[in-house]
């Protein structure tokens, strides 16, 4: 970046406070005569700024213009500069954009980044932007517009701001994404500048990738520094988030290495056959044709369009996606875990970046289209992290990539990548250039039986994803894995990071014969998972399975669930632009009950609001959804989403095993919710003719919970939402970054509600289920069991453990240790009580 950008001078000449310009043209002018009269422009400059607004609109929103000349007159600008004209009557700048404060920029290369970055901040803090609108103090436009926040590599001596401390990185992978984010969110809530520097680099501790692309390393020494008000506070503040991730960072890097010199036991070959090398990323042997999505680099073609719309279009995209790696984040959590669901929350951090945010509106500014600037700012930005030498920080750029793809799509759907929709039928070897975290989740298991990519490492997050699902894959395979011809049997052994070529029939049927043993070895274990969770003195819980589309069924299943006992059906609504229709949902649900074959299925409407929300509903924004008009609430207020759902699923309760379907409603609190759903299902039911469906509650609000006894009558069945009720009974938001672990579902009050609820359905003959993440814990499900629950639904990968634990207790003691946990005063009393399935195993 040109040394200049750094310093736009702003003398107090250059501002006017108190302006009553007359039109556009008189404000351009009068701000233009500033740069004038300080010798930054010639005269003929302001010719130039009027001519640019001809082409392009200036006015970048929230009051702001920032009128500048044409790139070709850059030869009139004599040196870096801008001006303020304070209006505070306002200009009309366009039809229906009223600009209060003129900010006319005279740039000869790209000085106004720092203008523009520092005004991006100041829409960032509407309050403040305001104050400038009629701020009688020159002073203080001068401070707003001349701070400028430190850039990833500034020339000249690096200075520290006024607090400081020093710190010796300690975290033994270096400062990668998650980390810093941590580090990112705690500066954010300052209300100054806070800066990180290494020698001569200095990065805003409130951008994620100028940090990322500090390269920080264990043994680095940096200077943390803030100022402004508050700024000791800051210092302190920031330490103490730095300090308190070391101990996290060096188990997690522990446990890495602990994993990785675990003893590996690669395939070998019977033959000596050609092989492209790479590091192994997820074991198993693949056996298939390969198949090379090569990325030809993504073309974005540039359209340029005003700057308002495209402002517009580049924040409305950032927000959706944020959205959407949100909704991918706690789908990701469910599914796979939480571990892997902080990919995306780390993701989502990188389009907080302002550095990024501001090089595409520079770029913007400068006349180009928003998808091709915004593409533009992130490939420079990954271009940097791929090039520095920490290899774990490296691989973050395929995730700035990633997320940066994400928004690409939003801006142009046109730009959506279609790669991995175009796989064939039969299963292949899937060889990519690199292949996103969000790709790798998304994969379609039944088509792809491995992975080789060219770059990436064994920590990129696409290989934590690939050893999640148990896909075989290897990474860093190199330019050499790109020349392999479609087509090309192969076997791929993920664990010595090997793709063999053209395999003979002796290496295929050695290969064959090794899969058959990990297999044989795989079905024993999964003969066991396929008993039933029955406890020694012989009382059977029902283990369903937490899954949302049909296609997970099968791994359920062979997982040892009996059914699934919680569809979260907003995952149809979230990760797609528009709303599934009848038809497409009546589809689904009869594809997930024929996957089941008469096995249980309990559908939960839509649960939208709180956690989960679905942008493309443009429902209004709530300041506090989980107290919201969140599931059934929303439910009961859209009869244009409740009703094509219900529609739906009695279509498909027609074609199902009488009473293989049930319905459960989230988020219920009173009695009235519950008569009116219920008057709803059976309005439908008798329009369609349908036979009866089994219909249940959501026990998540303590409300639901004291009132079971009352509710019951009403309603078939309860499934207790720990999740949610472990939230709402313990005052802590689930997804909190510093409570969340806190919110211990073992609370004894929140396991004194659970008995209420069993209590309650118990008095009126009706079974109770969990199907909130304590229902997978095999402590959790053997207490829960002992409370009286019937049935636990759960991630599929948890289900051995449960049924297991479950098989190795008795009733009898199941019912004591309930008993005693109940008693307890704390969830650390609680946890306490387990002395593993040997402690509940009682009388056989
Ligand atoms: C819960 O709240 O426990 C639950 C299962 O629902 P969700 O996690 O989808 O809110
Ligand atoms: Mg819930």
């Amino acid at each position: 970046m040109a040394p200049d950008t750094l310093n736009v001078p702003l003398p107090p000449d250059l501002v006017r406070l108190g302006a009553n310009p007359v039109g556009k043209e008189e404000a351009i002018r009068e701000a233009a005569q500033l740069l004038i009269a300080s010798g930054c422009i010639d005269p003929a400059y302001a010719d130039s700024m009027l001519r640019r607004e001809g082409v392009a609109n200036t006015f970048l929103g929230h009051g702001v213009a920032i009128p500048h000349g044409m790139v070709e007159d850059r030869d009139l600008v004599r040196r870096n500069g801008i001006a303020i004209l304070q209006v505070p009557g306002g200009v009309l700048w366009n039809e229906g954009q009223t600009a209060r404060l003129v900010v006319a920029i005279a740039a000869r290369s790209d000085a106004h980044i720092a203008v523009l970055r520092r005004l991006t901040r100041l829409m960032q803090d509407e309050e403040r932007l305001a104050g400038l609108f009629t701020a009688t103090d020159p002073a203080v436009l001068l401070t707003a517009l001349s701070e400028d926040s430190a850039l990833p590599a500034a020339t000249g001596p690096a200075v520290d701001l006024a607090e400081r401390f020093e710190w010796t990185v300690d975290y033994p992978t270096g400062l990668h994404a998650r980390p810093a984010s941590v580090w990112v969110e705690t500066a954010r809530a300052a209300p100054g500048r806070v800066q990180v520097r290494h020698g001569d680099q200095t990065a805003d501790a409130k951008a994620l990738v100028a940090l990322l692309q500090l390269g920080l390393r264990m043994g680095d020494r940096i200077v943390v520094s803030a100022e402004g008000a508050d700024a000791a506070t800051t210092v302190a503040r920031m330490k103490a988030a730095i300090t308190r991730l070391t101990a996290k960072e060096q188990a997690d890097a522990a446990a890495a290495e602990r994993k990785a010199r675990a003893p590996v036991q690669g395939w070998t070959p019977p033959t000596a056959l050609p092989a492209v090398a790479g590091v192994g990323a997820s074991p198993g042997l693949a056996i298939g044709p390969v198949h090379a999505v090569l990325s030809a680099a993504l073309t974005v073609p540039d359209r340029p369009e005003s700057l308002i719309d495209g402002g517009n279009r580049l924040h409305e995209a950032l927000n959706l996606t944020r959205q959407q790696l949100k909704a991918l984040a706690d789908d990701t959590a469910r599914r796979l875990g939480p571990s892997e669901a902080g990919i995306f929350t780390a993701q989502a951090e990188l389009l907080n970046d302002t550095d990024l945010i501001t090089r595409a509106c520079q770029l913007m500014v400068e006349g180009h289209g928003p998808a091709w600037a915004w593409h533009e700012a992130v490939e420079s930005g990954a271009a940097r992290l791929a090039a520095l030498p920490n290899p774990v920080l490296a691989a973050r750029a395929a995730d700035l990539r990633d997320v940066g793809r994400r928004v690409l799509a939003r801006i142009d759907p046109s730009l959506r990548g279609g790669t991995l929709r175009d796989l064939p039928d039969t299963p292949c070897i899937l060889i990519a250039e690199d292949l996103s975290p969000s790709d790798t989740a998304g994969l379609d298991m039944a088509r792809v039986i491995g992975l080789a990519t060219a770059q990436g490492g064994p920590t990129s997050h696409t290989a934590i994803l690939a050893r999640t699902l148990g896909l075989p894959a290897m990474v860093a395979g190199g330019g050499g894995l790109l020349g392999v011809a479609n087509g090309t049997p192969a076997i791929l052994d993920g664990q010595s990071g090997r793709l063999y070529l053209n395999p003979t029939e002796a290496d295929l049927a050695a290969a064959h014969g090794w899969i058959e043993e990990q297999q044989l070895r795989k079905a024993r274990q999964e003969e066991r998972r396929g008993l039933p969770a029955r406890t020694r003195d012989g009382h059977a819980v029902e283990i369903g399975a937490n899954v949302n589309r049909p296609d997970q069924v099968p791994v359920a299943l062979s997982q040892g669930a009996e059914g699934v006992g919680l569809m979260r059906t907003e995952f149809l609504f979230l990760e797609r632009g528009d709303a599934p229709g009848e038809d497409e949902q009546f589809e689904t649900y009869r594809a997930m009950l024929d996957a089941l074959d008469g096995r249980p299925l309990i559908v939960r409407a839509l649960d939208i609001g709180g956690d989960k929300q679905v942008p493309h509903l443009h429902l209004p924004h709530e300041e506090n959804p989980f107290l919201g008009v969140r599931g059934a609430r929303l439910l009961l207020r859209q009869p244009d989403l409740l009703e094509p759902q219900l529609r739906a699923l009695y279509r498909a309760a027609k074609h199902a095993k009488p009473g293989a379907l049930s319905i459960m409603f989230p988020m219920i609190t009173t009695l009235t919710e519950v008569e009116t759903l219920r008057a709803v299902c059976d309005r439908i039911r008798a329009e369609l003719d349908a036979p009866a469906v089994p219909l249940g509650i959501m026990v998540e609000v303590p409300a639901a919970a004291v009132l079971a006894d009352v509710l019951a009558r009403h309603v078939d069945f309860f499934s207790i939402g720990t999740n949610d009720l472990t939230q709402y009974a313990l005052a802590i938001d689930r997804q909190h970054p510093e409570l969340a672990a806190e919110a211990d579902s073992l609370h004894p009050a929140v396991l004194r509600l659970i008995r209420m609820t069993v209590e309650g359905a118990e008095r009126h003959g009706r079974w109770v289920g969990v199907c909130g993440g304590i229902a997978g814990d095999p402590f959790g499900a053997a207490l829960l069991t002992g409370l009286g629950v019937r049935e636990l639904s759960m991630t599929p990968r948890d289900i051995p453990g449960v049924k297991d634990r479950l098989r190795d207790s008795s009733l009898t003691a199941l019912h004591e240790l309930a008993q005693r946990a109940l008693a307890c005063e704390t969830a650390g009393a609680v946890r306490a009580l387990d002395g593993g399935a040997a402690g509940e195993g009682g009388a056989p």
